[in-house]
């Protein structure tokens, strides 16, 4: 399961892609800054870490980590700004973007995987793809630090050329 950092960079790369249309798009360095100080980006990274708020109440990979979790946030994102369709779009898919990378990501805390599909089931799901490395939380381990950073290294190495290109796309291509 990837780190905040990760979760945050694959919500970004939403809210850039969902990004509403405008003409005349900009190059260069101004043009990236553009897209990226989107606020849908920054939506987007927001909806993309905030699953792993249920380390709060201790049911991590449950609820909140399920296709039906990411339908309410796109609602709640919905009403709170009314009208606001790509809002709501954004919102919910960065959060699919989350129990995507879950489900693709290692975990080394049984029951494996994140509970997808709920509500209608509380089954875990684990791709075994062990895309992104676990990230761990037992502190008190030799190489806690080292493995983490090299977690995070390795996120921000396959999401920030992601990130790069839709950026540069929104810029170029889309408009910002
Ligand atoms: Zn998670």
């Amino acid at each position: 399961m990837p780190s905040p950092v990760g979760h945050a960079l694959g919500g970004a790369i939403v809210g850039l892609v969902a990004g509403a249309r405008q003409p005349g798009g900009r190059r260069g360095f101004n043009g990236l800054r553009a897209a990226l100080a989107s606020p849908l980006v920054a939506a987007g990274a927001v909806a993309g870490v905030l699953p792993d708020l249920d380390f709060l109440w201790g049911r991590h990979n449950m609820e909140t980590h399920s296709l039906g979790a990411a339908v309410a946030a796109g609602v709640v994102a919905w009403l709170w700004r009314r009208g606001q369709g790509r809002l709501a779009l954004t919102v919910g898919l960065a959060w699919v973007s989350h129990v995507l990378f879950d489900w693709l990501g290692s975990d080394d805390t049984p029951p494996l995987g994140v509970m997808a599909l709920w509500p209608a089931t509380s089954a875990f799901y684990f791709a075994h793809a062990y895309v992104f490395e676990a990230i761990s939380r037992r502190y008190w381990l030799d190489g806690f630090l080292a493995h983490n950073l090299w977690a995070v290294t390795t996120e921000v190495l396959m999401l920030g050329p992601v990130l790069a290109v839709a950026a540069w796309w929104r810029a170029r291509v889309a408009g910002v």
